[in-house]
């Protein structure tokens, strides 16, 4: 059974909302992550509903059924695999793929995301730290630490990212962090939480705690 673009964003969207205790997702999150009119999500939820992909009751939350899980799951192996094959194989940036993922993500062809997966190496993290789920649809989420969890004097490695959006990306660029790195907090401004912090025992410099929020760590 094939899914459109849109039934599929909504998958994907209530996997990430309901989080990993599979909470139910309100209609009003929905149409707020959407950006769409209660009235039209309704609609779309209905349409999943009966095809079996979500538990959906009127003026309740939803929930994904066994076989939505599944979809959500794929979509994301997709978009994660199809990401590092941006970056590695086409010298993308990790600041550029993310929409060209979006995109490349619905291509329902099961026989090219598994060459795919073979021809990268089946790789385990996307250019981003994000785990990709294996092909039976396993999706094991790493206990990372956010930055602002760690204390001065520690050191750890930069392991992933919350926020995606380019213009973060960029300034993780300029700033010299990417993944992999070996950060030490030396000080942290009582005031603004803003922290110093040393690279690669190298340079040191200051981060905001928008910035120290969006990143995921590791102690090593
Ligand atoms: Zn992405």
């Amino acid at each position: 059974m094939q899914n459109s673009f849109t039934e599929e964003n909504y998958l994907k969207i209530i996997h990430a909302l309901s989080g990993r205790d599979g909470l139910e997702v309100s209609t009003n999150a929905l149409a707020e992550s959407t950006s769409t009119r209660a009235a039209s999500v309704t609609d779309m939820l209905r349409k999943l509903a009966e095809k079996g992909l979500i538990h959906y009751k009127k003026y309740q939350g939803v929930r994904l059924t066994e076989s939505g899980e599944k979809v959500a799951i794929n979509v994301i192996r997709k978009h994660r695999l199809w990401e590092v094959f941006l970056v590695e194989k086409l010298g993308f940036g990790w600041d550029e793929v993310h929409d060209i993922a979006e995109e490349l993500e619905h291509i329902p062809s099961d026989h090219l995301v598994e060459r795919l997966d073979s021809f990268l190496g089946h790789p385990r993290f996307d250019p981003h730290g994000d785990p990709i789920p294996d092909a039976k649809g396993n999706l094991t989420e790493p206990d990372y630490l956010i930055l602002t969890d760690v204390e001065i004097g520690e050191k750890v490695r930069m392991m992933g990212v919350l926020d995606h959006a380019p213009s973060f990306l960029q300034h993780l660029d300029r700033a010299g962090i990417t993944l992999g790195c070996i950060l030490e907090i030396k000080e942290i401004n009582e005031y603004d939480k803003s922290a110093s912090v040393q690279i690669e025992d190298k340079q040191t410099l200051f981060i905001s705690l928008e910035v120290s929020k969006n990143l995921l760590v590791q102690r090593r």
